[in-house]
């Protein structure tokens, strides 16, 4: 999504050469396409596929509404399997009109729902944790705790954790002990980092590069690794502006822009 005027055959082409070694796939990369060929290409391409993007928005008005979130989520975790996906990032869901607790109780049931499945094809799932910017919409799941509280109730620790983006969890001022907590819980199981413009203009879409704005991205990702968390950091960067601008020199730019906070270790764009 971060290169999405992108095709996939141009992200596996490109990225390879910045030295980036993972991909996440959103799902609608997938439409019409052969979920094996996929595998195939990625595989291919000397990528490893890092999750599915995304599953969840399991709220709904209607029982029909719960129960097609729900199939929805099952497509997911069968798509998942076939890529090669270990893991689907879940972006929870939200309903105007019905209370977050109401939302974050939907949720769980949601979840416990598919956990099993998930489960049985060996696919994690991962909640995401949205700014409470998003809570009217996207997620009630706004916080690290009330990702915790979910996995402490649903007890699937082999199954089902976190990921964590630096965009939504930043100004908590619990992040570092709740970060603490999901390592000991094994709970990490994914990482998310781009930076917070200020102003920002767009709530969705105007994402900055790391170091473009005022996120302590490389403190907490030191939390993360001291927490034992071994794998990809991802850039996740929803931006119109860069999305406007030639995706290569984009690239180049997520290079040199990770390059300064990290030196030079591997790369991994979502
Ligand atoms: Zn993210």
């Amino acid at each position: 999504m971060t290169t999405k005027p992108w095709s996939l055959e141009q992200c596996l082409a490109e990225f390879p050469k910045r030295d980036v070694s993972g991909i996440t796939i959103w799902r609608q990369m997938l439409e019409g396409r052969n979920w094996n060929d996929v595998r195939r290409q990625t595989m291919d391409a000397g990528l490893e596929v890092v999750s599915l993007c995304r599953g969840g928005f399991f709220p709904a008005v209607t029982l029909s509404g719960r129960q097609a979130a729900i199939d929805d989520n099952l497509v997911a975790i069968e798509q998942a399997h076939a890529i090669g996906a270990p893991l689907i990032v879940l972006v929870c869901g939200a309903i105007p009109g019905l209370s977050l607790s109401e939302s974050r109780k939907q949720i769980a049931d949601g979840i416990a729902a598919v956990l099993p499945a998930a489960e049985s094809a060996g696919v994690k799932l991962a909640i995401e944790p949205l700014h409470p910017m998003y809570a009217g919409d996207r997620s009630a799941v706004n916080t690290m705790r009330q990702a915790h509280e979910i996995c402490e109730a649903l007890d699937s620790p082999s199954s089902l954790g976190i990921a964590i983006d630096v965009y939504h969890v930043w100004w908590d001022p619990e992040l570092k002990e709740q970060i603490e907590l999901a390592g000991r819980t094994r709970r990490l199981h994914a990482f998310h980092i781009c930076d917070w413009k200020t102003p920002t203009k767009d709530l969705l879409n105007d994402r900055g590069l790391m170091g473009e704005g005022c996120i302590n991205i490389r403190e907490i990702s030191d939390w993360v690794d001291d927490a034992g968390f071994t794998g990809h950091r991802e850039v996740e960067i929803f931006s119109d502006r860069w999305w406007a601008a030639d995706q290569g020199a984009f690239l180049d730019e997520i290079r040199s822009s990770y390059v300064k906070l990290y030196g030079n270790e591997v790369i991994d764009p979502s």
